[in-house]
This record gives C-alpha cells, sequence and structure tokens, in this order.
C-alpha cells in the first residue's frame, strides 16, 4: 500500500481563533517607543493609522483571538490549505528524513498573505474607514491587501518598491485587476519620497522608502488607513493559522516535526508556522528546532544588531526593538523582493534573544538551485522567497543523510513562483549573481541607529 503524500483537512477544521504566543512566553519583548518621547506608545498614538479592535491585538496577552466569522468565510475558499510530504524530494536526496511542507500557494494571489489581508480589511471596514494605503515588495503583499480590499469595499493604494516595479510587470497588473493603484516608490507624491525621488528618479527603493510613504498618507489622511503585511504582533498572529493547521495535518500523519523551516522577510509567514509549535513546547509539549533563512544580502537576523530602530526609512514609524541593519540600509535588488527589508519582526527577534529559534543565510543562487531541485521533484515552482525555506529543509535533510538519522523536517511553502518567472529566466541566463551588500554602508546604517534611554 502507497502512503499519502497529501493531508487534506476538512472545511469544520478551519482553526476558529488566532494563535497569541505572547500568552506563553517567559517574558514579553521590550515596548514599543514613540518617535519623539522615546516613551512606550499608547493605543492613542497609533489611532490615526490602525483601527481600534487591531491595535487592542497587536498589545494582547491573551492566548486565543476569535477570528471574526466575515474572515472565516473568506478563508473557507482556499482553507485549510494542504500539507504535503515530499516523498519525491526524499527520494532524489536520498535521505533518510521525513520532509513535509505546508503550501500556501493555493491562495488566490498565490502566497500566505491574504491570511492578515482579509482580516486588516475586515477590521477596517468595520470601523468605517474607506481607503487603506501599503507598501510593497515584490508585490505579494499589494495584491493580498488589493484582492481583501475589492472583498469589503476599501480603496487600495501600494507603494511598490521600484525595483520589483519594473521587475514584476504582472503584480502590478494583478493588484490593478482587483482595483488598487499602483505607484513606484520612491515617488514624488509624498514628501518622504519626493526627497529621494528628486536626488534619483531610477532609486531602486525599498520597503524602508515605501512604508514612509504609505505612512505618510494615512497619517494625514482622515479616512485613511495604514496597512502592513508583517513585522506587527497582529500580523504575525494571523498567520497562525498556518501553523495550527499545520499541527492538525502532522497529527493525521502520525508525525511530529523535530525541524521547523520558515523564510524571514518580516517575520510573518515563519511566524504563522513556527509559533504554534514554539507555543506548545512552552507549554510542556515536544522540543523543535526552529530555523528562520534569510538572505545572505540583507542579513537582519544573522548580521543585524539588536536594538531599537525605526520601521522605516523617513522616521515615522514608533521604535521597535528588533533585529536590524539600520533604517537607512538598501540591500541590493536581488530577486526576492519580499525579503528585503531592514529589519525584523520584534516578536520574532525576541524569540531568537530567548534561544527560541535560530537563524541562518544563504545566497540567491544558492536558493534558486535548491528551488530548481525542488520543483523538478515535487512539481511545484516556488516564489524566489520561498526557496530560502527550501534551501534550509534540504540541508538540514542532507544532514540526517549524512548522520544517518530520521528526523521530520517541516517547512512553509509560502508561495508559487507563477509571477516570479523573470527571476527563473535570469537565473537560467546566468544573470542572477550574488550581489553582496555594501559593508560600509552597512556599517554606516548601523551608526546610524536611534539613541534611546535605557
Ligand atoms: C511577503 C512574502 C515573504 C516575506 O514576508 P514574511 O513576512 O517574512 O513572510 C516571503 N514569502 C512570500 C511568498 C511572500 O509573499
Amino acid at each position: 500500500m502507497t502512503e499519502p503524500v497529501k493531508y487534506v483537512l476538512d472545511e469544520s477544521r478551519l482553526p476558529k481563533s488566532w494563535y497569541n504566543l505572547m500568552a506563553d512566553l517567559p517574558s514579553p519583548p521590550p515596548p514599543v517607543l514613540h518617535p519623539a518621547t522615546k516613551k512606550p506608545v499608547g493605543p492613542d498614538d497609533l489611532a490615526p493609522l490602525f483601527p481600534t479592535a487591531l491595535i487592542l491585538q497587536e498589545v494582547s496577552t491573551e492566548r486565543e483571538i476569535e477570528i471574526p466569522e466575515p474572515v472565516r468565510e473568506v478563508y473557507r475558499q482556499w482553507r485549510p490549505t494542504p500539507l504535503f510530504r515530499a516523498r519525491r524530494l526524499e527520494k532524489a536526496l536520498g535521505t533518510p528524513a521525513r520532509i513535509y511542507y505546508k503550501y500556501e500557494g493555493v491562495s488566490p494571489v498565490g502566497s500566505h498573505k491574504p491570511n492578515t489581508a482579509v482580516a486588516q480589511a475586515f477590521y477596517n471596514r468595520e470601523a468605517g474607514v474607506k481607503k487603506l494605503t501599503t507598501e510593497t515588495g515584490a508585490g505579494q503583499w499589494g495584491s493580498a491587501l488589493a484582492m481583501a480590499g475589492a472583498f469589503f469595499g476599501l480603496e487600495v493604494k501600494v507603494f511598490m518598491v521600484r525595483v520589483s516595479y519594473n521587475q514584476k510587470p504582472y503584480r502590478r497588473a494583478l493588484m490593478e485587476s482587483f482595483g488598487a493603484k499602483c505607484v513606484p516608490s520612491p515617488s514624488p507624491e509624498t514628501n518622504s519620497g519626493r526627497a529621494i525621488w528628486e536626488k534619483n528618479p531610477e532609486h531602486p527603493g525599498s520597503l524602508g522608502i515605501a512604508i514612509s510613504e504609505a505612512v505618510e498618507v494615512a497619517a494625514t489622511n482622515d479616512d485613511t488607513k495604514y496597512s502592513l503585511g508583517s513585522v506587527l504582533n497582529h500580523v504575525l498572529m494571523h498567520q497562525t493559522v498556518l501553523g495550527q493547521e499545520a499541527m492538525a495535518q502532522m497529527e493525521m500523519a502520525g508525525d511530529w516535526p523535530d525541524i521547523v523551516v520558515g523564510c524571514t522577510g518580516g517575520g510573518s509567514n515563519f511566524a504563522g508556522l513556527a509559533f504554534p509549535f514554539i507555543g506548545a513546547q512552552l507549554r510542556g509539549g515536544k522540543k523543535v528546532r526552529v530555523i528562520a533563512v534569510e538572505p545572505a544580502a540583507c542579513p537582519s537576523l544573522t548580521r543585524g544588531k539588536y536594538a531599537y530602530d525605526y520601521g522605516d526609512t523617513a522616521h515615522l514609524t514608533p521604535l521597535v526593538k528588533m533585529h536590524t541593519l539600520g533604517s537607512t540600509f538598501v540591500p541590493p535588488p536581488f530577486h526576492a523582493g519580499g525579503l528585503r527589508y531592514h529589519g525584523m519582526a520584534p516578536l520574532v527577534s525576541h524569540c531568537q534573544e530567548l534561544g527560541l529559534i535560530e537563524s541562518r543565510a544563504y545566497t540567491q543562487t544558492e536558493v534558486f538551485a535548491a528551488g530548481l531541485q525542488f520543483a523538478r521533484a515535487e512539481g511545484i515552482v516556488p516564489a524566489p522567497e520561498a526557496n530560502h525555506a527550501v534551501k534550509g529543509a534540504i540541508d538540514e535533510a542532507l544532514r540526517c543523510k549524512l548522520e544517518g538519522t530520521a528526523r521530520t523536517i517541516l517547512f512553509n511553502l509560502c508561495g508559487h513562483g507563477h509571477f516570479d518567472m523573470q527571476a527563473y529566466m535570469d537565473y537560467f541566463a546566468g544573470r542572477l549573481t550574488d550581489q553582496r551588500y555594501d559593508e560600509k554602508e552597512l556599517a554606516m546604517a548601523l551608526a546610524g541607529l536611534p539613541s534611546v534611554p535605557a
């Protein structure tokens, strides 16, 4: 009898609540500070940017937060997502390891991002908001929010990092298909964008700059709020539907991961898969090794400093303690646009400080090689970001082979690469090189970190 390769949960098993890791951590992360007073921020400070419901989730220490029925209704279109056992990949690698992957590419826009986009659009609509602004790197977040905006009747304006705007025209078309407006960033439309755009209209942009532009528009318009696709506590929490589903699916498989792997840009897909497992471990369950994989060209967890920093380039956001490369750091224009962020989610950073997770960095060409090995075995072409997780999982599987141990590895295949085929074409043509970040620029960005009273 052949064993199953796919573990599918019935619609009735869709999680009823999001999981909040704050409830189980041995110590809370350091407080978020006001950029001017450097005192802990209160809900009023965040009110111009976010609806109250999301601000309350941001500071909540409740273990479970109920998912509103209208959000679950949308989730049901593609959730629960499948969990696969990568049997052909295991065979190709000749590893005794069992490799599983949670596949988020089945969402309408092809990534995990709608898990939070739908929730955020819902709460904004409930609060009477008319327009949302946001930033996007590769365009996955922008297209997820554009779709969610269409579902809940909100106008969406997306500042898209210019290098990706040029590299990925189909993502832009996707956002526009959902009725959103997409602007290359830095743009002349905002004070923060114009300052940079005037010096260099072809500036490649960065997520830090695009965030400044989107925040500025929301802060200066009463009917407009801002929406972030990663980093914040509530965003990570919305993604925990995928880890909770994966737990039920691992049980179906009669297995449990020894190792959990995810790629990290701002940390949300990684946290979405890993936090429920970390929480179970903290409550006395089985110990899991959790590995965050990031690009060597933008290595916040492995090379950044754990310090208070701004979330954006123009310093409009609150100060959060995180692993950061400095808010002025502009990473080289590599293809995994979703991972080009100078900082890391405060909760993920805190987990690394507590020794609950480890991190490693890989170069662009080695992750594409891993992604293609996966594609040829499993038939799914991963998003360039997801290739980092694939590479992390393959390396662990090869280590099992070397050591002769049959460990269970679970990774998050957070999106497919169908809108990123130009990146693959560049790889085949040998045009994809391993661009190093500029050490001097990193040193300067780190030297410019804000000073915060102890
Ligand atoms: C946005 C994105 C990422 C990076 O963001 P995280 O918040 O770290 O998950 C990674 N993979 C895909 C497919 C994305 O769309």
